[in-house]
């Protein structure tokens, strides 16, 4: 896994030109079912690949804390929230909450387990997003995203082979997701 995480940027890299003509035209010719295809290629990733044995998620980028998460959080550390946002938080250049530190304070490096998952912020629970509904309105994101987390940058990858984006017609090629 490390030797893939090391990669991903330059793999990022190298693929941001033709992932980036390849989204534009998604955009424009995605077929209905664009979401459930995308949230297929989703599970499948993630039932093969291990989070506990790459975290590079919470090693290198925080989440955004919004005031539902900053709460959870505090309640179940069973500190106040003032005091939550004063240890671990800072506002960042668009005036949002996020980690003072990375890789994350929750994060143990041992076994690469959060000590707050019960009460992860929401943007944890999602990431890398490609789960989630209008998914063409997230594919910056998820490009953003490949760049840092391997199962993205799979999705990514099997996402171009399960909807090509050529000039032949689109009908046949998506009649298995229907
Ligand atoms: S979500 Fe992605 S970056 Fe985060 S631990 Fe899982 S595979 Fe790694
Ligand atoms: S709160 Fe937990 S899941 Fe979120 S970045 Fe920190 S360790 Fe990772």
């Amino acid at each position: 896994m490390e030797e893939i995480i090391k990669g991903l940027a330059n793999k990022a890299f190298k693929a941001k030109k033709e992932n980036t003509a390849y989204f534009k035209r998604l955009k424009k010719r995605a077929p209905k079912n664009i979401d459930y295809i995308v949230q297929d290629l989703h599970d499948k990733e993630f039932e093969k690949t291990d989070c506990l044995t790459c975290a590079n998620c919470c090693k290198t980028t925080s989440p955004m804390f919004f005031h539902k998460d900053i709460e959870r959080a505090a309640k179940f550390l069973r500190i106040k929230e003032q005091k939550f946002m004063d240890t671990y938080l800072e506002r960042d250049e668009d005036d949002c909450y996020v980690l003072k530190s990375a890789p994350c304070t929750f994060l143990d490096e041992n076994d690469n387990t959060c000590m707050i998952y019960e009460a992860r912020p929401k943007a944890c629970a999602e990431y890398p997003h490609t789960n989630r509904k209008k998914f063409t309105q997230l594919t910056d994101l998820t490009m953003k995203n490949a760049e840092i987390c391997p199962a993205a940058s799979n999705i990514i990858d099997a996402l171009k082979l399960a909807v090509p984006m050529n000039n032949e017609s689109t009908s046949e090629k998506f009649r298995k997701y229907r």
